[in-house]
């Protein structure tokens, strides 16, 4: 079976990744429960080295942690792996460790890893804190935490060590009973006895912690490299001669492997047991029998060193030349290693047979339940480049060649062969359809052909095919033929030809695949400008290409799996895009398209697939899907892959930075105050598809829904408000389930001083207060100003009752004071019984100035009159300007004697004045009539005074005149 198909092969020099069948043993033990074993085939290995960042390439220990972080000892420190990138922990004050050389982890069942290495440095870490107990001088080999927490600690040379919960140390030393110092190997079975592998045998401790020799011959004077308990719990010792099964009822063990040095041994289920050697690189034993993997298959080295299953079914190998893993990829490749006839693949067949057919550039390989045989073509075809493959009548294979045209088998013989010799248009054979009844298409480099059984049709450019160049042909269940050419597609019914304007899509030339989609109607054609729908129906034609979020132009072959994909194949790698959604694309239901698109670091050698012969994909009887690629035919299970993606990674938080400085990652944490730029970053630790991992996050305090992140590693947050806040990721692989622990990130985002609640009371407060400062004052300024004017309105009033006694012209007081004074000083003299005299002034032919000189000079003479008669006047008098060019003079208690020399001395004075500086010849006179209150009433006082005032201007002017009365 395998084991046949595989050594026949191994004349392939070039040893990447096959495994072989070597040894077979029989294990009773482990009589097996039938179940499916993934083939190691099924596996992507991969390896990682110092040139992936890790310190060194001797793997010493491999602990997973239960956040999911992979750990690895090295010689130069520990290195955390998240999936992505390495951490190096090395010798610092952090770590604590004496020597950067780090030999064994030991995860204890509280969680905590240990970590022992050179120079005996012993350190936990536990919640991500590293504590360091002292030294013990010895590079320590092994670590265990019995089921009393004690910690035992194997040395190189110094014995063993018992350290309690307390950190008081017990020394065991070959008084004790050891009989090696050189301890290699602890463990604790199920009775709790701790078992110790030295360098010269196996010994255990008994409950009084005495040392007890093994009687087994197998067990003592040789070196016990590995001590690991089974899924029933009995020891498994590796030693430097094989592996075998302690059985407690009985002396002698049972031997697994004879004669095989184990350095590591693990136990993945009840049936698979993984077995590192000192020289001989790995092994599976399952099922008694026994499969290896070293150097020539891709182990970067054969001494192995620590060996872990991870949480999510990878296996990781430590060997001397960096980490080895066997990773339950999406895709695993097949190329000439395991037995393909060449690794450039071209056209696949998926027989009835239940057999998958490659043809390769160098060959047909025929595989039947993982066993490869290669098809001898050479009678006919001394190339063996096989194009394109078909599945004709009664099982046989049609296999069209690149140069050899068309050969037809039956069990594995050459039954038919057809080329330019005896029809075919070209021996280049590119398609293949055989019909029902028994007819053939053939699609060459130069048109294409029915093959019937009274001869070849053949049909060219001539009669209407688009292009010579036939890359595919399809039978719809309508009966019409479709080729699909480098030019177009021509459809072939009713024995006509007619062409498919399908460059009317975007410009496409090339139909190079034809799928047909039952339920829908649809055939499906792939082409250098996206994947056409031709609806059978209507005609109609439809294209999903760049715009609709295809990746690229040129897609090669589609394949429907049985979950509802379409897998399609590409120069830059394998697409997966769901059915449904093209169909809700088509139907207008969707806008866009969202495609997967697997590559290298999912299992394929080379992402670049073949395409341009037929068929170049597809779906085998077991649910997988096959791909023709330039390097291997490659396979997918899409069960499996959903598998993957039901397992939600753990997500853990790595880093947190505002304003480019790193913050501790222990929260809740305040971020003080105009803190700007915060960046966490996070990872999803899973290890199937590390890359593909997807992430959402929600910071509690910000943002309302999840935030999709995709691939992103990630989030970024500027100018958040102060508060409280609380940053969660999720995790998932693709179409798969969000982690259900999401990482959380607590953190205060503190205020300004002007962002706290009682800075802005205190502002409110303050402002307030201000207010009503600024109010009062201004009341008061009001106030004041109001004072202010109404002392203005009442100096104005004053001013203006003043002027409204005033003459304006001489400032004299006026008629209406004059009044007021005369009335007063008349009743003052009645009750006194005084003289009360009154004098009225009139100018001398004042007219005549007016009218010679000017009304503006009688003015100034007018004042100047006024000015001359106010000096001459005594202070009691009170002198006003009566109208016109006429004043008043009352003297109150005056004689008329007296009265009368004053106005004598007015009038002299008047007469004397010069006026030559208004005019030469200019000289005023004034004439007076004078009269007193001498039997006579108020009112006719006036009277009085201006009848003897008409007297002195009749008498000759320039004169006084005194009134009747006063004689
Ligand atoms: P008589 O000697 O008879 O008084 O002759 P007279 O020219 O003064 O005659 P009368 O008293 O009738 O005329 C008064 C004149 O005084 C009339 C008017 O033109 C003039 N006059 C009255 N008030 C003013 C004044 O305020 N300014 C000036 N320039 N002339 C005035
Ligand atoms: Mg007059
Ligand atoms: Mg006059």
């Amino acid at each position: 079976m395998l084991l046949s198909g595989l050594c026949r092969h191994r004349r392939h020099v070039y040893h990447f990744f096959c495994f072989l069948l070597c040894t077979v043993f029989f294990n009773t033990a482990a009589a097996s429960a039938a179940k499916h074993i993934p083939s190691l085939d099924n596996y992507f290995k991969e390896t990682l080295n110092t040139r992936s960042g890790l310190p060194h390439n001797t793997i010493n220990a491999i602990t997973q942690t239960p956040d999911g972080y992979m750990w690895f000892g090295t010689w130069e420190g520990v290195a955390r792996y998240n999936g992505r990138e390495f951490r190096i922990f090395d010798r610092n004050p952090q770590t604590g460790l004496p020597d950067v050389g780090v030999r064994t982890f030991h995860l204890d069942k509280h969680n905590v890893l240990w970590i022992g290495g050179a120079r005996g440095g012993l350190v936990k870490v536990q919640d991500g804190q590293w504590q360091a107990f002292p030294p013990f001088g010895e590079l320590i080999n092994r670590l265990f935490m019995d089921n009393q927490d004690r910690l035992w600690v194997a040395t190189e040379g110094q014995g063993l060590y018992m350290q309690d919960a307390t950190g008081k140390r017990t020394h065991f030393t070959l008084d004790d009973g050891l009989p090696s110092l050189q301890i290699h190997s602890l463990q604790q079975d199920a009775n709790g006895l701790l078992w110790v592998g030295t360098a010269n045998g196996l010994v255990y401790l008994d409950a009084q912690l005495q040392i007890q020799p093994v009687a087994a011959d197998e067990f003592n004077g040789v070196p016990i490299f590995a001590l690991e308990l089974n899924h029933q719990a009995a020891l498994l010792v590796g030693t430097e001669r094989g592996l075998y099964l302690a059985q407690p009822s009985q002396s002698k063990p049972l031997t697994l492997l004879d004669n095989v040095p184990v350095s590591a041994i693990l136990q993945e289920n009840s049936d698979i047991l993984w077995i590192g050697t000192i020289d001989r690189g790995l092994l599976r034993l399952h099922n008694g029998i026994t499969e290896s993997l070293d150097m020539r298959q891709g182990l970067p080295n054969n001494r192995i060193l620590a060996l872990l299953k991870d949480k999510e079914g990878n296996l990781w190998v430590g060997t001397n030349g960096g980490i080895f893993r066997l990773r339950d990829a999406p895709f695993n490749t097949m190329t000439t290693e395991v037995g393909l006839a060449g690794n450039y693949t071209r056209a696949l067949l998926s027989h009835s047979n239940g057999c998958m057919y490659v043809g390769s550039s160098r060959g047909l390989t025929r595989i039947c339940n993982g066993a490869f045989s290669i098809i001898d073509l050479t009678a006919v075809s001394v190339g063996q480049s096989v194009l394109s493959l078909a599945e004709g009548p009664d099982q046989t294979v049609l296999v069209g060649t690149y140069a050899d045209g068309l050969i037809e088998l039956q069990y594995d013989q050459i039954r038919r062969h057809y080329d330019t010799g005896n029809g075919l248009p070209a021996n280049e054979v590119r398609a293949i359809l055989p019909l029902g009844n028994g007819q053939m298409w053939v699609g060459t480099s130069n048109g294409v052909s029915l093959i019937k059984d009274d001869g070849i049709l053949s049909l060219g450019v001539a009669d209407g095919l688009p292009s010579s160049f036939v890359v595919s042909l399809f039978q719809t269940p309508d009966q019409r033929i479709f080729i699909g050419t480098g030019n177009g597609v021509a459809v072939y019914e009713n024995e006509q030809l007619r062409t498919l304007n399908i460059a009317a899509y975007d410009d496409a030339h090339y139909a190079f695949g034809m799928t047909y989609d039952a339920p829908v109607n649809i055939l499906w054609i792939t082409t250098d400008r996206g994947l056409m729908a031709y609806h059978l129906a209507s005609n109609d034609i439809q294209i999903i290409g760049r715009a609709q979020g295809m990746p690229f132009d040129k897609i090669f072959e589609l394949v429907q799996d049985q979950q509802g994909s379409f897998w399609i194949s590409s120069n830059r790698g394998i697409l997966r895009l769901n059915r449904s959604h093209a169909l809700a694309l088509l139907a207008g239901k969707r806008s866009s398209l969202s495609v997967e698109l697997y590559g290298e670091s999912d299992g394929m050698i080379s992402s670049q697939a073949n395409g341009g012969s037929a068929k170049a994909g597809a779906l085998h009887h077991d649910g997988s899907v096959w791909f023709a690629t330039s390097m291997g035919v490659t396979r997918v299970q899409p069960e499996r892959l959903q598998q993957f993606a039901e397992i939600a990674p753990p997500v853990v938080i790595e880093k947190v930075h505002v304003d480019g400085q790193a913050l501790p990652l222990g929260s809740p944490v305040n971020l003080i105050a105009g803190s700007n730029r915060l960046e966490i970053s996070y990872a999803g630790l899973g290890f199937v598809m590390s890359g593909r991992i997807q992430y959402r996050t929600k910071l509690v305090g910000f943002d309302r829904d999840w935030v999709a992140r995709g691939t992103a590693i990630t989030a970024e947050y500027t100018n958040l408000p102060p508060g409280e806040y609380r940053f969660l990721v999720s995790a998932s692989y693709p179409d798969g389930e969000w982690s259900k622990q999401e990482a959380v990130y607590t953190f205060t985002l503190l205020p300004h001083l002007w962002q706290r609640w009682w800075f802005k009371f205190a502002i409110i407060l303050l402002l307030t207060t201000l207010s009503i400062i600024a109010v009062r004052w201004r009341m008061s300024s009001l106030r004041h100003t109001e004072q202010r004017l109404r002392k203005l309105v009442a100096e104005q009033t004053t001013e203006l009752q003043l002027l409204a006694r005033q003459d304006a012209l001489t400032g004299l007081a006026n008629r209406r004071a004059f009044d007021e004074e005369l009335q007063h000083e008349y009743q003052r003299a009645q009750r006194n019984n005084t003289t009360l005299c009154l004098a009225l002034i009139d100018v001398d032919h004042f007219k005549r100035v007016n009218d010679q000189l000017s009304h503006a000079v009688g003015d100034e003479v007018l004042k100047r009159l006024a000015e001359v008669l106010k000096q001459q006047c005594r202070t009691v008098d009170m002198l006003a300007r009566w109208g016109g060019e006429e004043f008043v003079v009352l003297l109150p208690d005056t004689s008329l004697q007296d009265a009368s020399e004053v106005c004598e001395r007015l009038r002299h004075k008047v007469e004397k004045l010069n006026f030559t500086d208004l005019a030469a010849d200019l000289h005023i006179t004034i004439s007076i009539g004078l009269t007193t209150n001498n039997k006579l009433e108020l009112p006719q006082l006036l009277v009085s005074a201006d009848k003897a005032l008409y007297n002195a201007k009749k008498l000759g002017r320039n004169r006084l005149a005194l009134a009747d009365n006063t004689r």
